[in-house]
């Protein structure tokens, strides 16, 4: 089969913009489509009066080599900065300190900061969400939510969460069922601006009672602002609980709960707001690496189709563009 020379990326998250990197790398033209505005995904940083917090992705670790290279270049130009957090660990016991030897990444300044950086002169269609694909001539046209046409293209990669891939899979029912089939679960993020620091000694727990999963004071990652900013999260299950409850509601819950893991009483919230992921991780973990039909020029790639962590997007990128490459 010949090389395409055009490549469709839908989905700006790390798996799109890894894939992206790799084709324009081996000199395809490729140009990417989220319905965000800019890029990172998951991986993202939110703007409030008080602060920037990192709402989605919180660090991230790299155990595959490739990867562990790739981060090593980003290190080097400045996008990410090794962060080394006072770790604890939350049970009904108490709070313990749990570091470790672990290397953790951020992006510096800000999570978005990496995505940005790879993006580079890439091309970015943001503010658009693809909503069908249709096959003339063994090309691809996307059309977006407002009818808008783009294309066409040799090859498409769907670089969306598994329940968002589906319906832009149908042309490749395999693949379609593939991604219905990947369950993902739900989280809630909830920033917090305080108007004093606390009075402990955590930048970060791994908490293991109550609603909250892990609970990390924002400003303590590398170029932060000092503000005394928090980002909590709740499990899975307490999220699939409470999908339905106000923002503010939960924004308060889980407040309490801040209160209650750190045993300490909490000074007044400056801001204080919620933020729903319906997608936030893959309930488990696969071997697939990334969904292809060549013989329709359809691919497809996502955490979901690995491990639900950065390096499993980036990972699996990295797969889609080598079975659009011919590599296997
Ligand atoms: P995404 O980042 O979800 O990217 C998919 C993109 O597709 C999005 O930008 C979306 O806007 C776009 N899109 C969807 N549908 C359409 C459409 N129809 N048209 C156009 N665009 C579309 N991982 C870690 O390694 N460490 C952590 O600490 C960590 N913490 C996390 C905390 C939270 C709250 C969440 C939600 C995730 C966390 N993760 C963490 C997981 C990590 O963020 C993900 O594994 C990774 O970012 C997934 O990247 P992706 O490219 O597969 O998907
Ligand atoms: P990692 O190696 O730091 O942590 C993996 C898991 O090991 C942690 O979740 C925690 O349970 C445990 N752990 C690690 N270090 C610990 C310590 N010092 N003390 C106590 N427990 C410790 O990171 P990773 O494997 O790259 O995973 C990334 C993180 O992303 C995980 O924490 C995961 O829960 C989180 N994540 C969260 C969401 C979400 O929606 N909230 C989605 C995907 C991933």
């Amino acid at each position: 089969m010949s090389l395409p020379t055009s490549v469709a990326i839908i989905g700006a998250g790390m798996a799109g913009i890894s894939a992206a990197r790799a084709l324009d790398e081996a000199g395809i033209t490729v140009e990417l489509f989220d319905k965000s505005r800019g890029t990172g995904g998951r991986m993202t940083s939110k703007r409030t009066d008080h602060g920037e917090f990192d709402i989605g992705t919180q660090y991230f670790t790299a155990r595959h080599h490739a990867f562990r290279a790739e981060v090593e270049s980003w290190h080097e130009k400045g996008w990410v900065a090794r962060w080394q957090p006072r770790l604890c660990r939350i049970d009904e016991q108490g709070i313990h300190p749990s570091d470790d030897e672990q290397d953790r990444y951020v992006g510096s300044p800000r999570m978005t900061a990496l995505s940005r950086g790879l993006l580079g002169n890439l091309t970015l269609h943001g503010s658009v969400r693809i909503t069908r694909l249709e096959q003339h001539d063994q090309s691809w046209m996307l059309i977006d939510s407002e009818e808008g046409q783009y294309g066409p293209f040799d090859r498409v990669i769907v670089a969306t969460p598994a329940p968002q891939a589906a319906p832009l899979l149908a042309a490749a029912p395999q693949l379609a069922r593939a991604a219905e089939q990947m369950a993902m679960e739900p989280g809630w993020a909830v920033s917090i601006g305080f108007d004093q620091p606390l009075n402990i000694d955590v930048d970060a727990a791994f908490v293991r009672t109550g609603p909250l999963d892990w609970i990390c004071a924002n400003h303590s990652k590398p170029g932060r602002a000092e503000n005394c900013n928090w980002v909590l999260q709740s499990t899975p299950q307490w999220a699939q609980q409470h999908l339905d409850t106000p923002p503010a509601e939960v924004a308060g819950l889980l407040l309490h709960a801040l209160g209650e893991a750190l045993q300490t009483p909490l000074p007044p919230a400056q801001l204080l707001q919620a933020h729903r992921w319906l997608y936030a991780r893959p309930a488990e973990d696969c071997d697939w690496g990334a969904l292809a039909a060549p013989d329709l020029g359809l691919y497809a790639c996502g955490d979901w189709c690995l491990a639900g962590r950065l390096e499993g997007a980036w990972l699996s990128g990295r797969h889609a563009a080598q079975a659009v490459l011919g590599h296997h």
